[in-house]
């Protein structure tokens, strides 16, 4: 149990983040997990996975009917995907400016995206985009028991 209640708060938010199978196959596993880690998330569920068409559509499900989408998933579904949870105060939204634009070329360097991909179509990572977002899609690619909650010695010196 964490001492300090508002650490605990800011554990609760948690958000879903994959490295697509452009970033996997490219070697970049450990240095995106490193931009979460060295930031103070805390990462709580983390495989590797090949996920069938069918669940890349599911995973995909709001951007249906766009002239991208069938492509997009035959790619998400054509290779290991790295899927993970990761925990933190604002992990959502700051998740998301760690990850940079959709297309690379408007992400700004200093992002994953903006220092490490140039097209759209292989932009390397994948983030929810809000809460609610983040709550479907860590239940779509995770079990409850996948998930764990967990305390760091660096808990209190990360948060007030
Ligand atoms: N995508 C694409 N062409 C586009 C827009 C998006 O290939 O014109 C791909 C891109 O890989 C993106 C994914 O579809 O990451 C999902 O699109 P979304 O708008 O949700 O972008 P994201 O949330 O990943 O930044
Ligand atoms: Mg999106």
């Amino acid at each position: 149990a964490v001492q300090d209640p508002s650490v605990e708060a800011a554990e609760l938010e948690r958000t879903f983040i994959a490295i697509k199978p452009d970033g996997v196959q490219r070697g970049l596993i450990s240095e995106i997990i490193s931009r979460f880690e060295r930031k103070g998330y805390k990462l709580v569920a983390v495989k590797l996975v090949v996920p069938t068409k069918e669940f890349a559509m599911q995973h995909y499900d709001d951007l249906k009917g766009r002239p991208f989408f069938n492509g997009l998933c035959d790619f998400l579904s054509s290779g290991p995907v790295l899927a993970m949870v990761w925990e933190g105060q604002g992990v959502i939204k700051y998740g998301r400016k760690l990850i940079g634009a959709t297309a690379p070329q408007n992400s700004e360097p200093g992002t994953i995206r903006g220092d490490l991909a140039i097209s759209v179509g292989r932009n390397i990572i994948h983030g929810s985009d809000g809460p609610e977002t983040a709550v479907a899609e860590i239940a779509l690619w995770f079990k409850p028991e996948e998930l764990l909650s967990y305390s760091k010695v660096t808990d209190k010196w990360l948060y007030e």
